[in-house]
Order: structure tokens, then sequence, then C-alpha cells
């Protein structure tokens, strides 16, 4: 079995482009997780927002559009929704990378009972412990869910293999990473939040509440690690989505 990788989109931010790194007064930005059918097993980067985000009056998004951020997502954007499109069951997913723990990442998890989280140690920490939480905006409600944990502490082979390896990004939160994936689709770079999108890439306009020298040195990590052809996925970039997307994807 050849291993394949697919991008997902689970709904949209739509806010300032400030707050996003991006020039541009408003903005509507993906919200994309990606999923690796590997011979020993489904892994995914991200997992997308919560079911109960499709109801525009949770208490989550109402507390966010007072920050003039929205996150819209249909049922049929869903985690669990895409994987069936795929053809995956979602109770057979073995394990869920979070790039980190804000709401649109690990949001999905809920829809992932038997999977084994991966995530940095010190990413998982901080988000129990009550000062970091709340100055990363890192929302327990979300990934507090009794899952199977492994903790990772620097780089990862998730597989031993080398085809899909996790890499240290930390800045964005304090235990950010990304992750290389080398499968039929050729060689991508999740970057995660390490970045939001190129045009960020370039101006390293990095979110606020972000640790920017860390960011910095991370973003240079990461490009140093392409080879030839290799792509770089951004966090929300709308110009790697849309109607000509990055990466193979399953219409809804
Ligand atoms: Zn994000």
């Amino acid at each position: 079995m050849t291993i394949r990788l697919f991008g997902c989109v689970c709904g949209q931010f739509n806010s300032p482009g400030a707050g996003l790194g991006m020039a541009a007064e408003r903005v509507s930005v993906p919200i994309p997780f990606y999923v690796v059918e590997h011979p020993d097993g489904v892994a995914l980067f991200d997992c997308g927002l919560h079911a109960g985000l499709t109801d525009a009056e949770d208490p989550y998004r109402v507390a966010l559009r007072t920050q003039d951020l929205d996150s819209t997502v249909e049922a049929d954007e869903l985690a669990a929704a895409h994987l069936e499109r795929l053809d995956i069951d979602p109770a057979r997913v073995r394990y869920v990378v979070l790039s980190h723990l804000h709401f649109d990442h690990a949001g999905g998890l809920h829809q992932l009972p038997n999977a084994t989280v991966v995530v940095q140690k010190r990413e998982w920490e901080a988000g129990f412990d009550e000062g970091m939480a709340r100055r990363y905006f890192l929302p327990r409600r979300f990934y507090d869910l009794g899952h199977q944990v492994k903790l990772v502490d620097g780089e990862h082979d998730l597989f031993g293999d080398g085809a899909v390896t996790l890499h240290p990004s930390f800045g964005h939160t304090p235990g950010h990473q990304s992750m290389r994936v080398r499968s039929a689709m050729g060689d991508h770079i999740l970057v995660g939040d390490a970045c939001y999108n190129c045009e960020a890439a370039e101006t390293r306009n990095f979110p606020e509440y972000s640790d920017h020298a860390a960011m910095n040195r991370s973003l240079d990590g990461l490009l140093a690690m392409r080879e030839e052809g290799t792509v770089m996925v951004f966090g929300h970039d709308p110009g790697q989505w849309g109607e000509r997307p990055v990466l193979p994807s399953v219409r809804t």
C-alpha cells in the first residue's frame, strides 16, 4: 500500500486580515487538516473544528465574535464527514498529531474516539497550566477528553520509516509542531500555524500573543528543510485551497 496524503477544509475564519498577518482589510481563510494513509494506520495532522461550532450560538463562537473573529462550518465539513468520504471509519484513526491545542486544530478530537493524540510535551503541559492556557488561548474543552496521549519532546518519526516526521516549531504556542510527509503525492511540509500563509512567510507578520523570536527561528528551520520539489503547506492560506487546492481533497 502506498502512502497517501489528503487535505481537507473544515470551515473558515472570517476576520480582519491583520490578525492573520494579511494586508487585506477583511479575509475569509480556510481551516485545513490533513489525512495520511499509511500501511501501519491512518494518521491525521490536526482535526478541524468541534461539531458544536456548526451552531452560531455556541458559546465559544459567541465569545470569538466579540473579538471580530467568526468561524463558520457546516456539518459536512467536519473531520468525521471528510473521513467517511475517504472511506475511512473515524473510529479506526490511529493517530491524531496535533500541531497545537488551538480550537481550530484540536476541535475535532471528539469525533476520533480511538486515536492516540501525539503532541509535544511542552504544548500539553501548557494546555493544563491555567496561566499558560489563558495566555495562549488553549481551551481545555476541546482536548481534555480522555484520549490516549503520546507526548513527544523534539523530533519524532511517527511510523519509524521516515515517511511521516514531526518537527518542533515552537513560538505560535509553547509547543507547536509541524509535520513532513513523504507520500505518493510528493514531499510536503505541513507548516501549521508556525506560519499562517505565504504572505506572512515574507513579512514575518506574526500574531501579537506569540513569541516572535521563536517563530522566526522555527520558520527559518522549516524553510531550511525544503528539498527540491518540497511543497510548504501553510496554516490558513486562502491561496492554497479554493478552486485549486494544494493537496488532493474530497469535495463536500
Ligand atoms: Zn489555526
